[in-house]
């Protein structure tokens, strides 16, 4: 079957390593002059990891493994630590985290070059009989018989399925950064999120001697950005506990990268015929829960295995779509409370270490197509 994918992110080209393994016919076409490797780094899951090793995709040497997450209140009390390690352990594959254009580069490299055509922006779409075809802003077209639009958050895909359906922004924004800061966190295999009155700092280790770090604050859109960011993180994080002053002293304003919040409502039902959706372009969501690019990877390894000998394509899309929004939805509603950021610490400190592990096991399980 020809397949023709928006879009060349995480879920694109995931999608694009699945569909190719079961023996479809797949381009790939991305709006950019080449792959957009910007991001901080993106923490893979028991489900990620394992379903890359599934595609034949290869981590080894990528990124830095995470066994232990803490979370501290700002004034350095900790206030509860799971052990992710047991969740791994139970479900058999790691959690990595990494700079997020490792992975997307060993996405790519498990295509053959020229599966994805750059500098196609998809303007529209339509479906006559068993056809889809596409138009682009160069004024080109394609045709295929199946149609994924993977083309993120802004999906011209779904706007063209849907009428328009933006992502509404959570109230909240990440200020984030991937640099080598010389503290222990660096060259440790634990996630750490500070949290407090002011919003929240999360530290990971990402591997290469870099470090992941945020800082979550409130933001509205229309909002006018502040005229020097890390002067005003300083400010409101500065004095936090130990190792905040550090972060920010090594911080550099051209270090930073700006991140808003978003959440799609996510429908059983993501398209019609022989069009479907991936990934954010679905499923927007904050990254609270850090599942984004897990998801989509749970999208693009269901998609493939959906579409495996099914003899009716648009059947096939829709069982995908209702099986991904069920688990999908459950990260989208947890992800939209934005619970990490608000500082409650008797809650927190209310649940045991102990049971904190088996219920992230369990959770994970639970918003798994691919652990299940
Ligand atoms: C601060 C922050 C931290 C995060 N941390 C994590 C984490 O730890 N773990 C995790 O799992 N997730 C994390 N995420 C989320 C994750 O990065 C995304 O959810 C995930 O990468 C989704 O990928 P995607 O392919 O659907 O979309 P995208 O990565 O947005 O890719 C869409 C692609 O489509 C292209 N495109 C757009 N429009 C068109 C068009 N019209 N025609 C052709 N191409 C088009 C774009 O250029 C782009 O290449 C985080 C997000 C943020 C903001």
């Amino acid at each position: 079957m020809r397949v023709l994918i928006i879009g060349a992110g995480v879920a694109g080209l995931a999608a694009a390593v699945g569909l190719r393994a079961g023996g479809h016919e797949v381009t790939v076409a991305e709006a950019d002059g080449a792959l957009r490797t910007t991001g901080a780094a993106v923490t893979l899951w028991s489900n990620g990891t394992g379903i890359l090793g599934d595609l034949g995709v290869s981590l080894d040497g990528a990124g830095a493994p995470i066994d232990v997450l803490e979370q501290w209140g700002e004034d350095g009390r900790r206030l509860i630590t799971v052990d992710v390690a047991r969740a791994a352990r139970v479900h058999g594959h790691p959690h990595i985290c990494l700079p997020r254009r490792r992975l997307i580069e060993r996405l790519a490299g498990a295509l053959p070059p020229g599966a994805v055509e750059f500098g196609r922006a998809c303007t529209g779409i339509a479906q006559e009989g068993g056809t889809v075809r596409a138009v682009f802003a160069d004024g080109s077209a394609a045709e295929a018989d199946l149609l994924v639009g993977a083309d993120g958050r802004r999906s011209v895909v779904r706007d063209h399925l849907w009428g328009g359906d933006p992502a509404e922004p959570s109230g909240w924004g990440t200020w984030q950064g991937l640099t080598p800061v010389p503290i222990d966190v660096t060259s440790s295999h634990r996630g750490l999120v500070i949290t407090g009155r002011a919003g929240s700092c999360g530290l990971m280790p990402a591997g290469e001697g870099l470090l992941q770090w945020w800082f979550d604050m409130p933001w509205s859109p229309g909002e006018p950005p502040p005229a020097s960011p890390l002067a005003e993180i300083r400010k409101r994080f500065g004095h936090w506990c130990a190792p905040v002053p550090e972060v920010l002293e090594a911080a550099r304003e051209s270090d930073l990268e700006f991140f808003p919040h978003h959440r799609h409502r996510v429908p059983r039902t993501w398209g019609t015929g022989r069009v479907t959706l991936a990934g954010d372009a679905a499923h927007s969501m904050p990254p609270a829960r850090a599942q984004g690019a897990n998801q989509a990877l749970e999208d693009a390894w269901t998609l493939a295995a959906v579409l495996r000998g099914a003899p009716a394509v648009p059947a096939a899309l829709r069982g995908y779509e209702r099986r991904r929004a069920r688990k999908a939805g459950i990260v989208a509603r947890h992800s939209a409370t934005e619970d990490v950021n608000k500082y409650r610490p008797l809650l927190s400190r209310l649940v045991p270490d102990s049971l904190a592990g088996v219920y992230y096991t369990r959770w994970l399980a639970r918003i798994s197509d691919f652990l299940a």
